[in-house]
C-alpha cells in the first residue's frame, strides 16, 4: 500500500501542537498529529473530588508503579493518585544530566500534554521583555515587538478565556479579560501589606473561566485544577483545541507514537517523520509537505538533534550551531513562608477556589531604570494561602505526635507562602545535547542537560527573600522561614531557548515566524523559540505565537511556497 502523504504533520498535541492542529485543520488542510503517549480521557483518567482517605494510597499513588521503568523519579503535583491513568506521564524514556547539573524534566505524554494540569497563569509579554537587550545591553532582542504580537495575544485570550483586570503596569500589558477570580480574605490582607511597602499585589491573569465562554462552562470553584478539570472550565488542549481540530474531520491523530527524527528528501528538506510505535516497538514513517514540531521545548530540540543526515550532520536546521543552546528556565523556590496571626482562631472557609494563581506580584524591579538593582531584568512572585484541601504547612512547622497535629489544625486557615519566578539569562554553558553513550529503551539516543543557575537569577533570589521579610512585617505576619536553596532547575516547566528565533541565520535556528532558517517547510510551535524567559509564564505566549506561525504558514500555502499533498 502506498503511504498517504498529509499536508502537514504536527508532532505533539500540547498547548503549542494543539493550537497548530486547530488552526490548520480549520483552514482545511489534511493533518496528521502524532503524540508520544495515550489519549487523555478525563472521565477515565481524572479521579477528582475525593478525599485522600478515599484513595488506596492516600493520594500518593502505588509506590511500586514505577518499578522496572527507565525513569523512576516521580513527578510532583500533577502526577498524583488523582490522575494516575496508566502511563500518562513519561517514565519509559530516561535522560542524562552532565556532572554538576540536576535538571528535573517532567513530561506528560498523554494528548494535551502538561496543560491538562497547568497553573493557568497567562500574562502578556511586553516590549520591556522583547527589547530587554536594548535596555540593559545583555543578550539578543526578540525579533518581534509588542505592536506586532499584541493582536495574537488578544486572539489567544479571546479563545482561551483569561480572567483578570486592567492594571496599567509597565511590565504587564493589559489584555482582553473575563471578570477576575473573586479574592479571598487573605488576598485583602496581603494586598494591604504590599501597598504599605509599595509592592503590587494584583489579580493574576488566569485562564480559568469565571463565566461560561465559547461553549465551555463557568468554573464551579472546586479547586481541583492541577489534577485536571472534569468539566473543561479552564483552557486545556483536551477540552479546547483537540476537539475543535477533530470536529473538522481533517485530523488523523496517532497516539503512543514517539517521533524520533524528521525525514528528509534528497535535497535535505523535510518529507515527514519517523516514529516508534510504543506497542510494537517498530519504526513507522509518515509523510507530509510541511512538518511542525511542538513536542515541548527541549524535546523538540532532541528530535532535531537526532535528525542527522548528510545535509544536516549536527541536526536538522542547525547551520547556526545554536540548536540546543541557550537553555533557560525560571528559578523557582519559596523566598518566604509563615502565617497571619490575625487569622488564628478564625473558622476555615472553602476558599480553595483556584488551586493556584488567584493573585500575583508582577515584576516591580528595574522598571524605571534597567539597572536600579544589582541584577538586570526582574522577577515576579506568587503568594498563596487559604484553606487548601491539604495542609501545605505540614513541613513548615516543627513538632511531633499530638502536639504537632494540634498545631496543624490551629494554624490551618493562617499560612501564607511565596513562590519566586525569576528568569535565568542565556548562557553558553546552559544547553542540551545528545548523550554520546546512552540510548533509551527504543534505541533512541538520549538527551543530556547542562545547566546551572547564573549569578543574575541568584541575586534575584536573595533580593526576593529580603522583600518577603518586608512583606510579612507589613502585613502583620510571622515568618517561619524560606527555602535554603532554589528548586531544582526544570521545576517551573517554563524552559525556553533551545531553538531560538531571530532574524540572523548565523545566530538563530528559526526566523521570526518560527520557520527554520534554510528550511521553509519546517516550523516550531513551542517555547523553544523564545530567546529568553521573562518574569511571566510561557503557555499563553506559546499559543499566541503558534497562532501567528500557523497564519504565516497558511499564507505560504496560498502563495504556493508550500504545495498541498
Ligand atoms: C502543575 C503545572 C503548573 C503549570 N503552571 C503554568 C502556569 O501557571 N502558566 C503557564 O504558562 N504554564 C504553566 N505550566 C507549564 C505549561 O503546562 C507548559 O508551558 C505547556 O503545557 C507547554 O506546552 P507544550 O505544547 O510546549 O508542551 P507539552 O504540554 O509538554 O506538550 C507536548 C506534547 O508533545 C508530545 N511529545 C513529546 N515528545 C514527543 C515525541 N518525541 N513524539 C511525539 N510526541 C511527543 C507529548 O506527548 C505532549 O503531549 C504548568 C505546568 C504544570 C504541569
Ligand atoms: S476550580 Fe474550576 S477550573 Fe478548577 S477544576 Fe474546579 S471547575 Fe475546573
Amino acid at each position: 500500500m502506498p503511504a498517504r502523504t498529509f499536508d502537514v504533520i504536527v508532532v505533539g498535541t500540547g498547548a503549542g501542537g494543539g493550537t497548530a492542529m486547530k488552526m490548520l485543520c480549520e483552514a482545511g488542510l489534511s493533518l496528521c498529529a502524532i503524540n508520544s503517549g495515550p489519549r487523555m480521557e478525563p472521565a477515565k483518567h481524572y479521579r477528582l473530588h475525593r478525599q485522600v482517605y478515599d484513595l488506596k494510597y492516600r493520594g500518593f499513588g502505588n509506590p511500586m508503579r514505577l518499578e522496572g521503568k527507565a525513569h523512576q523519579e516521580p513527578y510532583s503535583v500533577e502526577e498524583s493518585e488523582y490522575s494516575e491513568g496508566k502511563d500518562l506521564f513519561e517514565h519509559d524514556i530516561a535522560y542524562s544530566n552532565s556532572p554538576g547539573t540536576d535538571w528535573y524534566w517532567k513530561r506528560c505524554k498523554a494528548t494535551g500534554g502538561k496543560a491538562n494540569f497547568w497553573g493557568r497563569s497567562s500574562a502578556r509579554y511586553g516590549d520591556i521583555d522583547f527589547k530587554a537587550a536594548d535596555l540593559d545591553g545583555f543578550g539578543e532582542n526578540w525579533p518581534v515587538d509588542y505592536a506586532e504580537i499584541s493582536p495574537w495575544f488578544s486572539k489567544a485570550e479571546r479563545y482561551m478565556g483569561v480572567a483578570s483586570t486592567v492594571q496599567n503596569r509597565p511590565s504587564n500589558p493589559d489584555g482582553e479579560y473575563l471578570p477576575p477570580i473573586p479574592w479571598r480574605c487573605i488576598d485583602y490582607i496581603i494586598q494591604k501589606g504590599a501597598e504599605k511597602i509599595g509592592l503590587p499585589y494584583l489579580p493574576d491573569r488566569c485562564a480559568q473561566l469565571t463565566v461560561a465562554h465559547n461553549g465551555h462552562p463557568a468554573c464551579h470553584y472546586c479547586g481541583n485544577c492541577t489534577r485536571g478539570c472534569d468539566v473543561g472550565a479552564f483552557f486545556s488542549p483536551t477540552w479546547f483545541t483537540i476537539p475543535d481540530a477533530e470536529a473538522t474531520k481533517n485530523l488523523t491523530l496517532l497516539t503512543n507514537a514517539l517521533v524520533r527524527r524528521v525525514l528528509v528528501d534528497d535535497a535535505g528538506m523535510p518529507k515527514g517523520v519517523a516514529y516508534v510505535d510504543r506497542a510494537t516497538r517498530r519504526e513507522v514513517e509518515v509523510y507530509s509537505k510541511v512538518v511542525v514540531l511542538a513536542a515541548s521545548c527541549v524535546e523538540t530540540a532532541h528530535i532535531m538533534l537526532n535528525s542527522t543526515s548528510r545535509h544536516w550532520p549536527t541536526g536538522i536546521a542547525n547551520s547556526s550551531g545554536q540548536l540546543g543552546r541557550n537553555l533557560c528556565d525560571h528559578l523557582y523556590g519559596s523566598p518566604g513562608y509563615g502565617y497571619l496571626p490575625q487569622l488564628l482562631g478564625q473558622p476555615a472557609t472553602p476558599d480553595n477556589i483556584a488551586d493556584s494563581t488567584v493573585a500575583w506580584m508582577p515584576r516591580w524591579q528595574n522598571l524605571k531604570n534597567p539597572r536600579e538593582e544589582k541584577f538586570i531584568r526582574g522577577y515576579s512572585v506568587y503568594v498563596g494561602g487559604g484553606c487548601g484541601e491539604f495542609p501545605g504547612h505540614y513541613n513548615q512547622i516543627e513538632g511531633f505526635g499530638t502536639e504537632y497535629k494540634r498545631n496543624i489544625k490551629r494554624y490551618y486557615p493562617t499560612p501564607v507562602g511565596a513562590l519566586i519566578q525569576a528568569p535565568s539569562l542565556p548562557s553558553p554553558t546552559n544547553y542540551v545535547d545528545i548523550d554520546p553513550e546512552k540510548k533509551d529503551i527504543f534505541g533512541i539516543p538520549q538527551l543530556r542537560f547542562h545547566f546551572q543557575w547564573g549569578q543574575n537569577e541568584l541575586l534575584m533570589w536573595e533580593h526576593s527573600k529580603q522583600m518577603m521579610m518586608d512583606l510579612f512585617k507589613a502585613m502583620g505576619g510571622e515568618m517561619w522561614g524560606a527555602d535554603d536553596e532554589p528548586n531544582r532547575p526544570g521545576t517551573s516547566l517554563h524552559e525556553t531557548g533551545v531553538c531560538r528565533f531571530g532574524s540572523d541565520p548565523k545566530t538563530a535556528v528559526t526566523n521570526k515566524w518560527a520557520q527554520t532558517h534554510g528550511i521553509p517547510n519546517l516550523y516550531i510551535c513551542d517555547a523553544s523559540i523564545f530567546p529568553s524567559p521573562t518574569d511571566k509564564t510561557t503557555t499563553m505566549p506559546i499559543i499566541a505565537f503558534a497562532m501567528r506561525t500557523c497564519d504565516h504558514m497558511l499564507g505560504n500555502f496560498s502563495k504556493g511556497v508550500h504545495n498541498r499533498a
